[in-house]
């Protein structure tokens, strides 16, 4: 038996303008669409928005449902919209950003496992990284170099060959 380790990497920064300018353009169009969340059960509102290679720009939010399992993350509707307009497109940044009902969230959101899921097989497809850009109403900021750091040892399709 061996112990092995996986590390991942993630840079902090204190607020969103310490960022460079294009990533805090993303991050105002992902705080602007968590405005427009369709969220009447959590009240907590996801907003995102990502840069694709061709410089198009989507942005996303939480889409609730009165059966909730069939919601869906603002994350994945910016995605699977970016994805169904320019198949061939590789997606350079996506920034994701939330807020309360009652408070200015100061910590950075965090996507679910199957938004990860999500992230790291586009990234698989498209063969070049993903960076991940995690914020909140204010404060600190996390960025990613790629998908796979939020989500080690992800299952690919090339599994499903086996
Ligand atoms: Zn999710």
């Amino acid at each position: 038996m061996e112990t092995k380790e996986l590390r991942i990497f993630v840079y902090e920064y204190k607020s969103v303008d310490e960022l460079p300018a294009e990533d805090q353009k993303l991050v105002k169009i992902a705080r602007e669409a968590a405005k427009n969340a369709y969220a009447p059960y959590s009240k907590f509102h996801v907003g995102a928005a990502l840069l694709l290679e061709n410089n198009e720009i989507f942005s996303g939010n939480n889409q609730e449902n009165a059966s909730f399992p069939v919601g869906l993350c603002a994350e994945r509707v910016a995605l699977f919209a970016a994805h169904a307009q320019y198949p061939e497109s590789k997606i350079k940044t996506l920034v994701i950003t939330a807020s309360g009902s009652r408070q200015v969230l100061e910590t950075p959101v965090s996507p679910c496992g199957s938004c990860r899921q999500v992230f790291t097989e586009f990234e698989h497809e498209q063969q070049e990284p993903m960076r991940i850009i995690l914020a909140s109403g204010r404060g600190k900021i996390f960025v990613f170099d790629n998908a796979e750091n939020l989500l080690p040892l992800s299952f690919f399709s090339d599994q499903l060959k086996h």
